[in-house]
């Protein structure tokens, strides 16, 4: 068995809690590794290290802190195919879905290299008589992410890149499920130049995330995962003063009109529906066809496409479009929603209650599912199922279908399928979701737009990557200067009026 680190300071930390978490390979449902639970005196220590090497990182130009990034990216593509390898094999996703899991990471860390650009500043010359106003960003010290076992590469990449070529140190404490590819870029970062203790993985589970949340150096916290987590972590943060962005889960619908192509309507939602084994938070797990005719048609083409999806392992490579799910425990709580599902009046049009694979019968696959005529009230509905699991809700009238959407709890994606561009603009203005798609199933923003939800799936107000993170992780000063030219006013009692 073996027991995987912390990274700290520049090397590899053995875990000295006594704790550890199992690591699966979800495709035989065996422990492959342990991975060290960091106490709080481990986090503790990790952040006082991370704080002494912090000034001179920040005082460090950031053209050369961007050179750091251009180096990284080279050095994760050369190591694109070991990191695809170690993340599928945790996660359990197809390789190629590895891949596209470290570029889009990878996006984001050259988008990163353009900080000299981003943390210009502003200036104002001549505000008054001799009197020059100007904003500085700058860093917050040192700042913490909390990510999810989803998208072990690129979510850690989301939360690094920006942080540190601000000028932060950052604490990185990844999921407990799929830790290695995390500590693997922590490595890569050391050999692109990175000083140590300037990125700190600390692995663990609730103590660790609770420590980061009570030790008062950290001036930030970044969080993706689920939404009740989501919820705790940003009341408790700002609470204790931080500056908390936290990104929860997901229910996105897709709303297919009857003048869509139900061609290309039913493929992007067996390839959203059904990608990664429905564990995207971007992925659509509602399809809301528009009048029967139009639900009726659809299903027509989505039961064959979705009885015939392959389900396996990683390492039949492109034989299979989607691996096991994380745990047995995401296995078992699918498969209860599904039930529910049919308890409640769902009509079950694909059944992959009984699905199991030869060879790999303790892995964690699910097979595919696909309702018909589910309502708003039911558990599938209303629940983020995290699986291989499409329920489909009939409208009768694009205004119902809106509303539907509108009235869900969750807000990151949503998707319209449509010829009219009247009705795809309306939809664009209407909707209250964070990331829209027309005619595009995953509308997952590229790295120089930001990524966020709306309502129950984002707390705080700045979003992931682009732009704002550059503003989530620095602080501004502004500074109002004058070099007199000799005249002297004397003493002012009032609030300076610039002339
Ligand atoms: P999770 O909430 O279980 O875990 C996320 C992180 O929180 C992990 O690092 C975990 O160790 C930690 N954590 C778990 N329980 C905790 C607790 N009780 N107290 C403190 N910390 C705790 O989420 P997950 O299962 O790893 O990821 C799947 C979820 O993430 C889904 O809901 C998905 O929609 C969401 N997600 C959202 C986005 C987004 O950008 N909105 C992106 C990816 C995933």
């Amino acid at each position: 068995m073996k027991d995987l680190s912390h990274w700290m300071n520049g090397a590899q930390v053995a875990g000295t809690s006594g704790r550890f978490g199992d690591v699966f390979n979800p495709a035989t449902g065996e422990v492959q590794a342990r991975v060290p639970l960091a106490s709080r005196a481990e986090l503790d220590a990790a952040v006082v290290a991370a704080a002494a090497a912090q000034p001179k990182w920040a005082a460090t130009n950031p053209q050369r802190r961007a050179r750091v990034m251009m180096e990284f990216v080279r050095l994760v593509n050369r190591d694109m195919d070991k990191l695809a390898e170690v993340l599928s094999a945790e996660h359990g996703k197809t390789f190629a879905d590895s891949k596209g899991d470290i570029q889009r990471g990878v996006e984001v860390v050259e988008f990163c290299i353009g900080a000299p650009h981003l943390l210009k500043g502003e200036f104002t010359d001549s505000a008054g008589p001799g009197i020059d106003l100007y904003s500085l960003r700058q860093p917050l010290g040192v700042v913490a992410g909390i990510t999810p076992f989803n998208f072990p590469a690129m979510i850690p990449m989301w939360k690094l890149a920006p942080a540190i070529v601000c000028g932060n140190a950052m604490i990185l404490k990844p999921s407990e499920r799929d830790p290695s590819v995390p500590l693997m870029l922590a490595q890569l970062m050391q050999e692109a130049g990175l000083p140590d203790g300037i990125l700190q993985v600390v692995n663990g589970d609730k103590e660790v995330v609770d420590a980061i949340l009570d030790n008062p150096v950290i001036q930030a916290v970044g969080f993706v995962g689920s939404t009740p987590i989501a919820h705790y972590i940003y009341s408790r943060g700002c609470a204790a003063g931080k500056r908390v962005q936290c990104f929860g889960g997901a229910k996105n619908h897709m709303i297919i009109m009857p003048d869509a192509d139900l061609d290309q309507a039913a493929d992007a939602l067996v390839g959203a529906g059904y990608g990664a084994a429905g564990e995207r938070c971007m992925a659509i797990s509602v399809a809301v066809p528009v009048g029967d005719k139009t639900a009726d048609a659809l299903m027509e083409r989505l039961v064959p496409k979705v009885e015939k999806l392959r389900v396996g392992p990683w390492t039949a490579g492109a034989d299979i479009d989607y691996g096991p799910v994380v745990t047995a425990a995401a296995k078992a709580n699918i498969l209860r929603l599904v039930e529910t599902g049919v308890a409640q009046g769902a009509k079950l049009r694909v059944d992959g209650r009984n699905f199991s694979l030869q060879g790999y019968e303790k892995g964690f696959f699910v097979g595919p599912h696909l309702f018909d005529h589910v309502t708003p009230e039911m558990d599938i509905y209303r629940t983020e199922i995290f699986g291989p699991v499409l329920s489909t809700v009939r409208a009768q009238s694009y205004e119902e279908a809106l509303k539907l959407a509108m009235d869900h709890e969750y807000g990151n994606g949503i998707a319209i399928f449509t010829r009219d561009g009247d009705t795809a603009r309306d939809f664009v203005n209407r909707v209250n979701v964070g990331m829209v798609g027309v005619n595009f199933p995953i509308p997952v923003p590229l790295a120089y737009h930001t990524f966020g939800g709306w309502k129950k799936s984002s707390f705080g107000d700045l979003n992931q990557h682009g732009p704002d993170a550059f503003r989530f992780y620095t602080r501004t000063k502004t500074v109002t200067a004058r070099w007199p030219s000799g005249i002297k006013e004397g003493a002012a009692f009032n609030f300076k009026q610039m002339d």
